[in-house]
This record gives structure tokens, sequence and C-alpha cells, in this order.
């Protein structure tokens, strides 16, 4: 195994969990596609169980390729190790199976991504896990909303599609000091934008159907420890709870991951070309993208990220109609949910992934009719630019 801890980001992404194929010398991790693993002896099968021996025993608890993934992801977040899953979903509630019981209470982001909140809402609390649900992007309110049953602080930032930020080394210091978890969900931002464990935090969850796979073409997940006490207790629970990932879907993953660096540099270039396009154009009331310094939270997105990423929201002037406008004839971009992807999709979060939400509730989000959301693609910026210039010119 290569030391790769002073290496550079493009170098680490490449060869993080790629140490080639011991038996064959593939220069890649083969998909091993084996739900059980022979034993030579009696005694083999006995070390493996009792942890003193490392081999494998059964894809749920653990497989090679899988496994590959899981130490690529922990190396890139500098967490301990990892626990691929089966979607993100199943990753946020094997997060959320550990560290909550019966009397137990949360804290969490009030714009996380909807079915993390409307889970702990509707499933959760049949279990007596209470939840509270406040601005992050105010740490004060983060501290008012703690109480002594606060086991966890569930924070998501740049935070969909308000892309307000959260200030996560001070949300870590309230966490700890009442004796609870700090977990992030760094979906939006990857591990080569923003680094929960350099700022405290305790564990980290990715949708990695989003950037890290990035190909639009596959649903996954992943829960990153930074101490070993806590992957313990997480990988307990996770492996029987059973969202865990088949190794097939992990290879597809590794192989998005490869390029993670390549895509989020190019979509990331791109949005900040939109971002200062649209916010300088007639038809659109105001532009939201941690890139641009009209951001309420610029400063903060300069020094907890290593860059503003790829999401964006904008309002257009005319409000709902107009939105409709927007999206119903743009040629290049795709109407379609999710982000992260190498093709730019855009989205009317009122109607569509937050329809769901009451309406004071999205109103206390930031979420209103006349906000569309954008998630930039590796396109050629001027083709984007050119399929938003004449959508606008339709309203
Ligand atoms: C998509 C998403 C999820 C859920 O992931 P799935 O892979 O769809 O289960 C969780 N958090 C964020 C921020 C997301 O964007």
């Amino acid at each position: 195994m290569h030391d790769l801890s002073d290496k550079g980001r493009d170098t680490r992404v490449i060869h993080a969990g790629q140490h080639g194929d011991p038996a064959t010398g593939a220069v890649t991790v083969p998909i091993y596609q084996a739900s059980t693993f022979r034993f030579r002896n009696a005694a083999e099968g006995a070390a493996r169980f009792a942890g003193e021996d490392p081999g494998h025993i059964y894809t749920r608890l653990g497989n090679p390729t899988t496994q590959a993934l899981e130490e690529a992801v922990a190396m890139l977040e500098g967490g301990c190790g990892g626990l691929a899953a089966a979607t993100g979903m199943a990753a946020v509630n094997t997060v959320y199976f550990t560290l909550l019981g019966q009397g137990d209470h949360i804290v969490a982001t009030d714009a996380v991504y909807g079915p993390s909140r409307t889970f702990l809402e509707t499933q959760y609390s049949r279990f007596g896990v209470e939840s509270s649900f406040v601005d992050s992007s105010d740490p004060e309110k983060v501290r008012a909303a703690m109480k002594p049953n606060t086991k966890v602080v569930y924070l998501e930032t740049p935070a969909n599609p308000t892309l307000k930020l959260t200030d996560l080394r001070a949300c870590a210091e309230i966490a700890h000091a009442g004796g609870a978890v700090a977990v992030v969900d760094n979906t939006f931002a990857t591990p080569l934008l923003q680094r929960p464990f350099e700022l405290g935090c305790d564990v980290v969850v990715h949708s990695m159907t989003k950037y890290i796979n990035g190909h639009t073409d596959v649903v996954a997940g992943m829960v990153v420890a930074k101490d070993p006490a806590m992957y313990k207790r997480l990988q307990t629970v996770h492996k029987n709870l059973g969202g865990t990932m088949d190794p097939h879907q992990a290879w597809l993953v590794h192989r998005g991951l490869r390029t993670l660096s390549l895509r989020v540099d190019k979509a990331q270039a791109n949005a900040q070309i939109l971002a200062e396009y649209l916010e300088n154009h007639p038809k659109v009331s105001w532009v939201r993208f941690p890139g641009l310094p009209s951001h309420p939270q610029y400063a903060l997105a300069q020094t907890q990220m290593d860059g503003p990423g790829a999401v964006m929201s904008f309002g257009v002037k005319g409000g709902l109609e107009a939105g409709k406008t927007v999206i119903d004839n743009v040629q290049i971009m795709t109407l379609a949910v999710s982000l992260g992807g190498i093709e730019t999709l855009i989205e009317h979060p009122a109607s569509m992934t937050h329809a769901g939400v009451p309406a004071a509730e999205k109103a206390e989000a930031g979420i209103t009719d006349d906000l569309v959301r954008l998630a930039v693609g590796c396109e050629d910026p001027e083709d984007l630019k050119s399929d938003l210039a004449r959508v606008l010119e339709m309203i």
C-alpha cells in the first residue's frame, strides 16, 4: 500500500483505495461479485469471526471491492473508516439508528435533504425520538435548541436549495459542549471542497449518488467516522440494518470517484461563470451562490470551503410562471431532480423536491415559489450560457 498522506489532492483522488489485485496484477480493483468467501479450514473460519483474521466472510459484512471504496472516501475525508451504503438515505439511517434512541433529541439544519427531515418527523418520532429543526446558518439557533437529551447535531452545508452555509467549527463546539455528536451531510461540497473532520465534526455522510459517483447512473451512500470507537458503533448497526453496498455498485462508484477532482473543478468553474452571468441579467431578481460576494456568508465560504461548489439557486422576475417557462424550454439543461452529475440539471423545488414540505416550513427555509435550482455540470460554459439566455428572453 502506498502512503498517500503527503500527496496532492488529485493524486489522492486517483489512487485512494486502489492497490491493484494481488491475485492477477489487475491495475484497478476487480469486482468481487461473490456473496460468501471460503475458509480454508475451521480454524480460519473461527479466526475470521473472532476478528483475528482480516479475511472476508460474507459480503454484507465486508467485500474487497466495497472496502476499496470505503477506504478511498475515508481517506479523502480524513476519517478512520467508511461504511458504504446502498443509497444516501441508507447511510443517513445508519447514522440515525446508531446514535438515537428512546427519549433522545436531535437538532438538525431546517433545510436538510427532505427525506432526512421527514423521516425523523414521521418515523423516528414513533420510537420516541424528538427532533428540532433550526436555521443552522446562525450557530446561536443551534445553541438555543440544545436540550439535556440532545444526542446529535445534524448539519448540512451548503444547504439545498437555499445555499445557506453552516459554520461547522462553531456548531461542532456547541454539539460537544452539550455532549452530542456532530454529523455533517457533505454531499454538496464533497471532501475536495470541505472536510468536516478538520473542523471538529465527528461523522460525515454522503449521497454518493451525486458528485462522488458523478455520472447520474448509480444511487449510493457512505458514512465516514473520525475515530475508531465511533466507526465500530456505526459498523455494528450498518451491517445488520442491512443497507450495505453491492460490489458491482461499489466498483461503479469507485470508477466515478477517480475523476472527482476533474469534474468538480470543471463544474465549479462553469457555475461561477453562470452565477455571474445570472446576477447581471435583467430578468433575474436574485442569485444565491457561495462563490459570489453577494452571498451573505461569502466570508465563511472562503474560510470553510476550498471552493463554492456547483449548485446555485436563482429567482426569475415573474415568479412561478416565469420559472416554469425557464424550466420548460431549456435544451442543454435537463429538467430533473438530483445533482452532481456531469450534465447540468435544472429543477423547481417548490413544486418538485420540496413539494411535500408544509408551506410554513417552506417559507421559513427560504424555498420561495420563484426559486429555480441549477446543478451545473461539465458542458461548455458558452452552451449553458446561451441556453439560459434564450429561455430568459422568453419571459
Ligand atoms: C440525494 C441526497 C441524499 C439522499 O441520497 P440518496 O442517494 O438519494 O438516497 C441525502 N442528502 C443529500 C444532501 C442529497 O442531495
